[in-house]
């Protein structure tokens, strides 16, 4: 609670001096965790491209020490200026000027403070003005343009009024640009609350837990399924001297987002029949090279070419508290876990970077441009990434991550306690749906909405789309990663979302009272990195994966099936069994790779009085992590190998450990291809990506699926299915060396 008061206390969106301050905070809690000696009062600030920058990230796998700094990249971003919305009369004037500001009032101090700080705008929107007649698009999804459109609506030159949910916004700003309107409305619309509503006896916010009507969802219009980070340096780094281009991941339509206040006047004159009123909207923005700050803090282990990440976003688009402050200040608590084990002597096997990402509201920029500056460095070095973004927004618990790492986060997940219950697991909480206000819970409702949540593989875990810093490491750079933490569910007080609303009072009364879910990941994600760190395999599982690539199988042979499209895709199933077969082989290379290690060690073990010193030192540091103490058991065999003359023996289990974890590492590598996916050559995995037309979403086997569900095209899907038999057949080869 304390950290996120610090965090959250004023607007701190990125590029601002406020972001900057957080960026100090993050820094200072690394070097006291870490027990980093700063030499002099001197900041670590490297500007990215320099030599300082560049060494701080090569140099990771020669440290001996903690070590942190902070990277400056430099993104095109833009701020608002002045904008304006208005209905105009038939002589072309004003009959109404909507009010575009969030109203607070003293109640929540934090609101009130900083109610015009951060003006209601789209990040990444083309500056501008439209006019044009009001058209309504329900959610903006494909679906529903193409649904006008065979109606018989044109969409050229109007106005499109759309409603948040389905779908990334910069999806509905891109189909509307593609149909040649002239600008899009997209507002918050009070029916998609869920049941804590005023017409359900709840009080608005600040006075209650129902929508402020007056709240406004700010966010990134970019167009992320093209590419993300920076939209000025596709594929390549944002130094301060990089060459800047057009790239098209934004718009060229203006667009705003508006409360439900002002939707409710919009959607009143549709109402009314007939042509909808004319509409004028300014969106007038100020666009320049702006510096951002991510933090870095690594934690040198044993083994230093195999690194692990942690990764939460800072910036916020006010003062954030839930998004991110939540996810950084359980990352804060995990770092404090680390702090207090490296205390104690504790080193972990395997490197550990973390990272406080800086511009992800604007497009996960601080994440990509680090992960396009380090390409080869992470391709040679980083095992896993795991991200949190926003950890505590609501009841629900959402586990999402490459199926390589399913099983890992399912494990811990059951391995640690329920927020709230010492009976249930924190994995019991993906079905909760909220009961701090739950009078109104409608059993059938609640169903079909768990069901709608979890669009998940067989052990309950769902693929990754985009939507937040995962993207780099898993689209482009087939690193497995997680993303997990608590949302928002249908029985839970309105969380809202990118709003001015979003702050510590509003965390604190109705969020997350008690702070319980931010501990919670904070255990979750600490777990999961204490085991990608230190189990001596890697906890990948390939099999798991294997099976799952079946089923996006099966999907699209049904889709095809469905639509009666001629696509042969068997030659692609045997590749896929073949692979399931030498994934079974590895497992066993796993065991008995494992088996024999342990075997060597437990005889030096017995041979030196040395284990019951170490183990009882470190056991000590690891019940400090609750739950955790399990591995006191790992980093012994750690401590003794590294305390001891290896024999030859030693030296030879060793080694055929790093070798099957090699084949390991390379397993979700073996998706990427160098020409990436079709339309968006920036995502190169080929086995999930972020829908086209979903954004957050994922799609499995994206090139097929798209080919056949979009394009409908057989020639194009069959094409797609040999692109990826080609990898997995590669694939095969590598793990079975
Ligand atoms: N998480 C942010 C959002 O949903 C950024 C997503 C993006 O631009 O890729 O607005
Ligand atoms: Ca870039
Ligand atoms: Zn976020
Ligand atoms: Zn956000």
């Amino acid at each position: 609670i304390a950290a996120s008061r610090v965090y959250a206390a004023k607007p701190h969106m990125a590029g601002t001096a406020g972001d900057l301050d957080t960026a100090k905070t993050f820094l200072a809690h690394l070097q006291e965790e870490l027990q980093i000696n700063s030499p002099s009062s001197d900041i670590p600030l490297y500007s990215a491209g320099s030599r300082e920058s560049r060494e701080a990230t090569l140099n990771i796998s020669s440290l001996d020490e903690p070590k942190a700094w902070i990277d400056v990249y430099y993104p095109i971003l833009n701020s608002p200026l002045d904008h304006s919305l208005e209905i105009l009369g038939d002589d072309g004037k004003p009959v109404w000027s909507a009010e575009l500001e969030e109203v607070a009032d003293e109640t929540d101090p934090y609101a009130f403070k900083s109610a015009n700080a951060v003006p209601t705008w789209h990040g990444i929107s083309r500056g501008g003005q439209a006019e044009g007649k009001l058209i309504y698009a329900h959610y903006g999804r494909k679906e529903d343009y193409d649904a006008l459109v065979e109606a018989g609506v044109d969409f050229s030159g109007k106005i499109v009024l759309t409603r948040y949910g389905g779908v990334f916004r910069g999806l509905k700003v891109k189909r509307a640009q593609e149909l040649g309107a002239a600008a899009v409305l997209i507002y918050s619309d009070l029916r998609d609350d869920g049941t804590v509503t005023v017409e359900n006896g709840y009080v608005p916010y600040p006075h209650g837990p129902a929508r402020n009507p007056t709240s406004v969802q700010r966010g990134s219009v970019q167009f992320l399924s093209l590419y993300p980070g920076d939209p000025s340096t596709p594929g390549y780094p944002s130094y301060e001297n990089s060459t800047r281009v057009e790239g098209g991941s934004k718009p060229t339509i203006p667009s705003l987002p508006i409360s439900w206040v002002n939707a409710e006047v919009l959607l009143k004159h549709l109402e009314d029949g007939g042509d909808g009123p004319t509409v004028r909207l300014v969106n007038n923005v100020d666009e320049k090279i702006t510096p951002i700050w991510n933090v870095m803090g690594v934690i040198p282990g044993h083994i230093k070419n195999e690194v692990v990440v942690l990764g939460a976003h800072r910036d916020a688009w006010v003062t954030g508290a839930s998004d991110p402050i939540s996810g950084t200040v359980s990352a804060s608590e995990a770092i404090r876990g680390f702090g207090a084990m490296l205390k104690k002597g504790w080193r972990p096997l395997r490197t550990i970077l973390i990272a406080s990402w800086d511009g992800e509201e604007f497009g996960l920029i601080g994440s990509t441009e680090w992960g396009e500056d380090f390409s080869e460095w992470i391709k040679d070095h980083v095992v896993a990434y795991v991200n949190t973004d926003t950890s505590a927004s609501g009841s629900s618990l959402k586990a999402a991550g490459s199926p390589l790492l399913a099983h890992l986060l399912r494990e811990t997940a059951e391995q640690l306690p329920h927020p709230y219950s010492e009976e249930r697991s924190l994995w019991d909480a993906r079905k909760d749906t909220g009961t701090l206000f739950g009078e109104h819970i409608n059993a059938e409702i609640a169903a079909m909405h768990v069901d709608e949540l979890l669009a998940v593989d067989s052990i309950g875990v769902s693929p990754l789309g985009s939507g937040s810093d995962y993207t780099v490491f898993l689209q482009y750079h087939g690193v497995p990663s997680t993303d997990g933490g608590f949302t928002s569910a249908l029985h839970d007080p309105v969380y809202h979302y990118h709003s001015i609303f979003d702050t510590q009072y509003w965390q604190e009364l109705y969020g997350d009272p008690g702070f319980s879910r931010h501990v919670a990941i904070a255990k979750h994600i600490g777990l999961q990195v204490l085991r990608l760190s230190s189990d001596i395999i890697l906890p990948f599982n390939t099999t798991h994966y294997s099976l799952e690539l079946e089923s996006y199988l099966n999907k699209v042979e049904s889709i095809a099936a469905t639509d009666s499209f001629d696509v042969d895709l068997s030659p692609l199933r045997e590749s896929v069994h073949a692979l399931q077969s030498a994934s079974l082989e590895l497992d066993s290379t796993k065991t008995k790779a494992e088996r024999k290690l342990r075997k060597i060690l437990k005889k030096l073990k017995k041979r030196h009085a040395i284990r019951r010193k170490i183990r009882g030192k470190v056991s000590k540091a690891l019940c400090k992590l609750k739950k955790a103490s399990f591995f006191a058991f790992w980093m012994d065999d750690m401590l003794i190998i590294n305390s001891l003359k290896p024999s030859r023996h030693l030296i030879k289990a060793v080694q055929q450990v790093q070798a099957v974890n090699k084949r390991l590492i390379a397993f979700e590598r073996g998706f990427i291809s160098k020409d990436g996916i079709k339309d968006r050559e920036w995502y190169k995995h080929l086995g999930v990506a972020p829908g086209k037309w979903l954004g957050y979403g994922a799609t499995t086997f994206p090139g097929i699926t798209e080919a056949l569900t979009m394009d409908q095209n057989a020639t194009a899907a069959a094409y797609e299915a040999g692109r990826l038999k080609d990898l997995i057949d590669n694939l095969v080869e590598t793990i079975r060396l």
